[in-house]
């Protein structure tokens, strides 16, 4: 079956007591039981739930997974990859991490033991030197966030595999209708759901999916045993919202085209980053392992002030001063003193993220109102 139909039908049968087509949300705690001792599908709903597995299936369908787990955020499907590591395991992370991810690790799992090291994966051969017999893990995202780097997943998952370590990818800038990093090597793929494939801005949830069935028993023990669990009504809205991740992807992705043109000939920006131009640094490997290169633009100003990207912030009107992204609508950030705030000036700017860099992530609006607004903003 080919995605676009998966995103549809995956997992999913009509319900049996009536018929009804949608999933029904199942918002019940407990189950009756035949009788004392009896087996049973579900018994208590920390551990299971028909809404949440309607949902896991039809995930793991998307993403050519055997397993899928939900949780209550993306933090808390990390979390729980996270709770795979023993004190003294050694992780290689990229070093151009979401803000949250970035936390989590030095805040809660540094105080359990864990080792952490952070390297420009870029170039994959700059992993080797942190490789020892600690190295249990390696975390890495792409594209990623702000900057929008590719990382070779092919190239890093035999590294990975040739050293017996754990290769998880948050593959949530990409999503599934872009990007299969389990076909390409990846061990653990993680989602924060609450971006493209939720795509209405409406459920905060989070995903694990892998094709090793040791792990996967981990992760349903952990799922239940930790209990980050996300409800049925956020189950059903989100089923509700992958049915249309492709049309929707496709949008994102022309309009996120048709923007980064725009803005790379205006005579007020400086720098723009998309992995869609020929001349970005791993241009050829978006191209390879990914189908399209996705809706999110971030661009610098030759005013490169603060003040000068507030400017631009205070005067778009379509495109909303908002936190997160993949949505149906348009939304304008600033990295800088927001998602990269607590990272020291000097550092964020070495990495590119230089005072008035600004971030899209560029909606399916009409692309005639899009390109207006900005045009206005930039003045
Ligand atoms: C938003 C985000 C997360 C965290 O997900 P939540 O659903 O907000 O907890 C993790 N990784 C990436 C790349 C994200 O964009």
């Amino acid at each position: 079956m080919k995605i676009n139909t998966k995103l549809i039908h995956a997992g999913l049968h009509a319900d049996p007591s009536t018929g009804a087509i949608m999933t029904p949300i199942y918002q019940t705690s407990s189950y009756a039981q035949k009788a004392l001792g009896a087996e049973a599908k579900y018994y208590y709903g920390r551990t299971q739930n028909p809404t949440r597995d309607a949902l896991q299936q039809n995930l793991a369908a998307i993403e050519n997974a055997q397993h899928c787990y939900c949780f209550s955020s993306g933090m808390a499907a990390i979390d729980t990859v996270m709770r795979l590591l023993n004190p003294e395991d050694e992780v290689l992370v990229n070093n151009d991490l979401y803000g949250g991810t970035y936390r989590i690790l030095k805040n809660v799992f540094l105080r359990y033991g864990i080792k952490f090291h952070f390297i420009d994966m870029r170039e994959p051969a700059n992993i080797l030197p942190f490789i020892n017999k600690n190295t249990k893990m390696l975390w890495l995202e792409s594209p990623t966030n702000p900057m929008l780097n590719i990382m070779d997943i092919e190239a890093i998952g035999k590294i990975t595999k040739a050293h017996n370590i754990f290769f998880c990818i948050d593959n949530t800038f990409a999503s599934p209708y872009l990007q299969q990093p389990l076909d390409l090597g990846a061990t653990i793929v993680v989602h924060s759901i609450t971006k493209y494939l939720g795509g209405h801005s409406d459920v905060v949830m989070g995903a694990v999916l892998c094709n090793n069935d040791e792990l996967a028993e981990q992760m349903r023990f952990l799922q239940g045993a930790v209990g980050a669990i996300p409800g049925p009504q956020d189950c059903f809205l989100t089923l509700r919202g992958i049915k249309t991740l492709h049309v929707r992807m496709e949008r994102h992705c022309e309009n996120a085209a048709a923007v980064a043109q725009f803005l790379r000939q205006h005579n007020k920006v400086a720098k723009v980053y998309w992995p869609g131009f020929k001349d970005h640094p791993n241009h050829a490997i978006a191209v390879r392992q990914m189908s399209d290169f996705g809706g999110m633009v971030s661009f610098t100003l030759k005013e490169d002030t603060v003040e000068a990207a507030a400017k631009v912030l205070a005067r778009v009107k379509i495109f909303t001063l908002a936190e997160s992204l993949g949505g149906v609508e348009s939304l304008i950030g600033h990295p800088p003193t927001t998602t990269h705030f607590s990272v020291p000036r000097a550092e964020r700017i070495k990495v590119g993220i230089v005072d008035s860099m600004i971030r899209l992530s560029v909606g399916i609006e009409d692309i005639d109102d899009l390109l207006e607004d900005l045009e206005y903003a930039l003045g």
